[in-house]
This record gives C-alpha cells, structure tokens and sequence, in this order.
C-alpha cells in the first residue's frame, strides 16, 4: 500500500494522519514483518490494526543453491481464481555475478500464455500473485539486503498482471517505498501489446521482449500470442520511443538447434530491428522434458552472433546458470507442485 490507501485506513481506524508515514517507513524502511514491531505506534494503533490487517510477508519454503551460486527460492502462494483460492508454488532466482546480486522474480502462479518451450506455460494458469507476495520474492530472502537487479522473468507473464506489476514497480521506485532506482530493474515480456504501451508510458524500467524468431508463421509454432500480437507491431510500438538515453530494450532469443538459429533468421532479425537502439541476448536452452528440440551448438550461437553483428545488432551470449538445481522458469516449482498433489491425493 502507498502511504495515500495506508492514511485511507489510519482515517477509517480513527488514527493520527501521521500514523500512515510512519507504517510507511517500518513496512519498507525498516522491512517488519509484523504490525507488533512498529514500536513507535501507540499500543491502541498497534491493537487496531493487527485486528484487521497484517504485513503481507511471505517467506521461502525451501530454497536450493546451484555449485555455481545460483539459488532457487520457493514460496507458497494462495491466489483467488474464478474457480476459487488455489494454492500454489512458485519460485525466485537469485544469480550472483561478481558484485552483483540479480533476482529473478515471479509475476503468476503458472501462466496462460502456452509457450510451447516452457515448464511454467505446461502448468497452466493458477492465478495472479498480489503486490505482497511478488515483493516477498525481495523482501524475505537472504541475500535481500544486497541485491542490485531485479528481473520480472520468473514465472508468468507479468504484463498479463499488469495493474499489479505497475503497484509493485511504484512501491519499489518511490521514496517512500524501497527506493529502487528503475535503472535497475527489467520487466520481460512476450509482447502484450496494449499493456506494453502502458508500461513504457507510465513506469521507467527497461524492457526485455521475448522474440525467439522473426518470422511470423514460424514464431506461431512455438508461442500462441504471436496470434494476438504480431512480434512486427511490438517493434513497431517500441520504435515510437527513445532508447537512446538511460532506458534500455532488449531482446530474448533462445537458440534453438534446427528451428531458429540459421543465417535467414540472424538477417531477418537484422531487417526487423534496424533503426531500433536495443540489444539481442541469445540463450541457450535448458531442456526439459517431453520437448523435441535441443539447444543449438555453441559454435552455431557464435555464428549467429557474428552474423547479427554484421547487420549492426550487439549481441550477447547470456551465461546459463544453475542448471543443477532447474533453474530454468517453471522447472523446479513445476516439479514441486506434482509432488504436492500427489502428496495430497494419498
Ligand atoms: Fe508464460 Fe513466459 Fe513461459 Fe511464455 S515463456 S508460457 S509467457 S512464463
């Protein structure tokens, strides 16, 4: 809550205006995780809040650390469906590099949007996380107080959360929140495109698209909302805007071997970002079950990458990390959540 809706409650409740700066800054300041530590409340206030309200805190249930550092978060979530409250599990990752501690943080309980090459669109949709159980991911995990980055590439897609995502970034990026310079933060997206236009007018974070093909009809084989929004508008949205300054644009592309990785598409990528300021992160992917295609080589990728260079577009190698503990979107939590039902169907 701003400390505008947390004075609409410090009103209804009878309480000094004052009161509501003061949550303010023992909810983000201070980070409590329970009304009884604001000490500088009076007993009454204290009492009269507890009996309606509580701090959203939410910790990890389990967390599991990669030989190379990364670590992989669990929560367990409740989030009201049309079909009623389901539970879930979903997870954040947490990637050290050097003196940078980056977070990768979720915005659903699974995901509607079926890319056919992740763990979390396989799952299916159980819901939106609230602004309280995506800022826990920040909040509540060890290595919290020193993180530098945050990434919105967790599970789902979080412009599909939007009007969520838009509070979690206000309350991270104010001063009276965490303060987060939105330098340091990146919200992912496949390219939803009225939401996207609605991001890139309201908040000052970068972007990243998930691209994965240039081509329309081959984009459509492995990513559904290529139907809806065609990856050609999405560019040509992000063209209306200026990257040139402290806002970046990237763009996703996993290699996959046979499917996406040829000159055709490093030229075709050339053609359809020319004139954008942006970069191309190319990844490898991390396999996962039941799925035909393997990740390209890496001599492949570096072809690739030259060929982009050619046309002018930096590219990028992302570094995979954690593969050991199923660090790719969806796999651990995936994996969970079957080993929950199965527990609760014995
Ligand atoms: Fe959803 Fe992102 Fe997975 Fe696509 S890649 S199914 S948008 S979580």
């Amino acid at each position: 809550m701003s400390p505008d809706e947390l004075k609409i409650i410090t009103a209804e409740l009878g309480l000094p205006s004052f009161t509501a700066s003061q949550i303010a800054g023992w909810l983000y300041g201070k980070r409590v995780t329970e009304i009884a530590q604001m000490t500088n409340l009076s007993k009454v206030a204290r009492e009269k809040l507890s009996e309606k309200y509580e701090v959203g805190s939410n910790a990890p249930i389990e967390s599991f650390q990669s030989s190379d550092g990364t670590r992989k978060y669990l929560f367990k979530v409740d989030c009201p469906t049309p079909s009623g409250t389901q539970r879930s599990i979903i997870e954040a990752v947490m990637i050290p590099d050097g003196d940078r501690a980056t977070l990768c943080v979720s915005s659903q309980a699974g995901c509607k949007m079926g890319c056919r090459f992740c763990m979390t669109g396989r799952q299916g949709w159980h819901g939106n996380l609230d602004a309280a159980q995506i800022l826990s991911q920040i909040t509540t995990i060890e290595e919290s107080a020193r993180l530098t980055n945050i990434v919105f590439m967790g599970m789902g897609e979080p412009l599909d959360n939007y009007e969520t995502l838009s509070r979690v970034l206000n309350c991270l990026c104010a001063e009276w929140g965490f303060a987060w310079s939105p330098k340091r933060i990146t919200v992912s997206t496949i390219g939803v495109i009225p939401q996207l236009k609605r991001l890139l007018d309201e908040h000052k974070c970068h972007i990243a698209v998930s691209l994965h093909n240039p081509f329309p009809d081959e984009r459509l084989e492995f990513m559904g909302i290529q139907r809806a929004y065609d990856i050609r508008d999405v560019v040509a949205l992000l063209k209306q805007y200026d990257f040139s300054g402290q806002r970046r644009i990237s763009f996703e592309y996993t290699m996959f071997a046979g499917w996406n990785d040829d000159r055709r598409h490093a030229d075709a990528l050339g053609r359809l970002l020319k004139g954008l300021e942006c970069r191309i992160n190319l990844i490898r992917f991390h396999q996962i079950p039941d799925f035909p295609y393997v990740t390209s080589s890496a001599e492949v990728i570096e072809a690739f990458r030259q060929r982009l260079l050619h046309s002018h577009i930096t590219a990028t190698l992302r570094a995979s990390r954690g593969e050991d503990i199923m660090a790719a979107c969806g796999l651990l939590a995936g994996k969970m959540s079957q080993a929950e039902k199965s527990v609760v169907s014995e």
